[in-house]
């Protein structure tokens, strides 16, 4: 049997309703802008850690790198993913940004590693902090960077009702919650309380570890071929339903970002190739229709067995 495969290329994107080119650059530029701002946190946050010998101020850089790391990820595989396929990669390099994935969530769990590491010794050499009043400072910083983030990439992310840069700007709110732990150090150093800070920096190494999980569920869920099972039963229920399909099974994987659904149609095993070609457009169209972030859908016909014919004579 011969398979019928539609793909919707991205120019379908921009005229279909499904994603608007405008509303995809806006989320860009939202991203890319957040980066910019926590890349600059950051590395200010890390530069006052080194001064002040602060684990927890360390801890906070470290996440919020980690975090730009990330976003820096979702873009070179966006731009990756655009190259077209070729001889030998038939599908693209869509998976780069999974590949690019596995070494960001290296990089995370190592940031915790050496942040709890830190934050331990500190902890038992009972070390000092210096110039604390910096160190507030920086924490503060923290605090004011990923709010004005998250309250960007919420504004943004609502405007255009996308669901990952409204979950992003969450994240970016509980991440000032890492940064007002760091404060909260520090502030107990000033008391007085020396034991503040590395404990503090063991607190923020929980969040590393929070987003060390995060990344590596993910990226072993689209490694492993992972995918809503929703998206299954809306695709099988679509086919179903266009007259002429018997019975549809439909699996699906993703690639880098792009959802690839393939489905097995039973139909009248009498019906000519044309027409089981039409009827497959069809599936796919319908398939397209139920699940709006499918880009390729792949029908494979197949004859259906007719029931047993009662015995003449
Ligand atoms: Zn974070």
């Amino acid at each position: 049997m011969h398979t019928v495969t539609g793909t919707r290329e991205p120019a379908d994107y921009v005229a279909g309703r499904f994603d608007d080119a405008g509303d995809r650059r806006q989320a860009n530029r939202a991203v890319g802008v957040s980066a910019v701002g926590l890349a600059v946190t950051g590395l200010v946050e890390l530069g006052i850690a080194v001064l002040t010998g602060s684990v927890g101020l360390l801890g906070d850089a470290l996440h919020n790198l980690s975090d730009v790391s990330t976003s820096l990820v979702v873009f070179l595989g966006f731009r990756v993913s655009r190259r077209t396929p070729s001889e030998r990669y038939s599908y693209g390099l869509e998976r780069a940004e999974d590949l690019a994935g596995l070494g960001v969530a290296l990089v995370v769990w190592a940031s915790a590693v050496f942040a709890g590491w830190e934050s331990a010794h500190k902890l038992l050499a009972g070390s000092g902090t210096s110039h604390v009043g910096a160190g507030i400072a920086a924490a503060a910083l923290g605090i004011v960077g990923n709010q004005l983030v998250a309250r960007y990439k919420l504004r943004v992310g609502r405007r255009i009702q996308s669901a990952t840069l409204v979950s992003d700007a969450k994240h970016s709110w509980l991440d000032a919650l890492s940064s007002a732990g760091a404060l909260a150090g520090l502030v107990a150093v000033a008391a007085g309380q020396r034991w503040g800070d590395p404990v503090a920096g063991l607190a923020v190494t929980l969040f590393i570890c929070h987003v060390g999980w995060e990344v590596t569920t993910d990226i072993g869920h689209r490694l492993l071929d992972g995918v809503d099972p929703g998206v299954l039963t809306a695709a099988e229920h679509a086919a179903a339903t266009v007259p002429g399909v018997r019975h549809a099974h439909a699996r699906a994987r993703w690639t880098g970002r792009t959802l690839r659904i393939e489905i097995e149609a039973w139909v009248d095993p009498a019906l000519p190739i044309a027409a089981t070609d039409q009827l497959g457009g069809r599936v796919i169209e319908a398939v397209h229709e139920a699940v709006a972030e499918a880009r390729a859908v792949t029908v494979i016909p197949r004859a259906m067995p007719e029931p047993a014919s009662p015995a003449t004579s």
